[in-house]
């Protein structure tokens, strides 16, 4: 896709991202993530007590859902913090390598485009 629409697919993307509501978060006991889930939920699945995988709606509105691992043997493997409101964080950023090639943060519910 050429640079000036990915460019501002991501300016629209960010703008309208002011307007939409925080992601929150929704733990849910398994190993598989919902069938379906609103977009604006970051999807955190427990298993033995232990969270293992954090599962959202791509930001860039292409649809697909992301699904990241969060155990500790995983590799590449990302860190989940929830803030006091419910908020959650993800560490490193999330880079998509193919299809939408999307690359942003999570920070604090909201999230950012590189
Ligand atoms: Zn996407």
């Amino acid at each position: 896709m050429n640079r000036l629409v990915l460019w501002w697919r991501k300016a629209v993307g960010s703008f309208c991202g002011l307007f939409n509501p925080y992601l929150t978060v929704r733990q849910i006991e398994g190993d598989t993530l919902p069938k379906s889930f609103p977009k604006n939920q970051l999807i955190y699945l427990i298993d033995d007590g232990e969270g293992w995988s954090a599962g959202l709606h791509c930001p860039c509105g292409c649809g697909d859902i992301l699904e990241v691992p969060l155990l500790h043997d995983a590799s590449p493997k990302w860190r989940l913090n929830i803030d006091s409101k419910g908020r959650p964080t993800l560490h490193p950023s999330i880079w998509r390598r193919e299809k939408c090639r999307s690359h942003f943060w999570i920070r604090g519910g909201r999230v950012y485009w590189c």
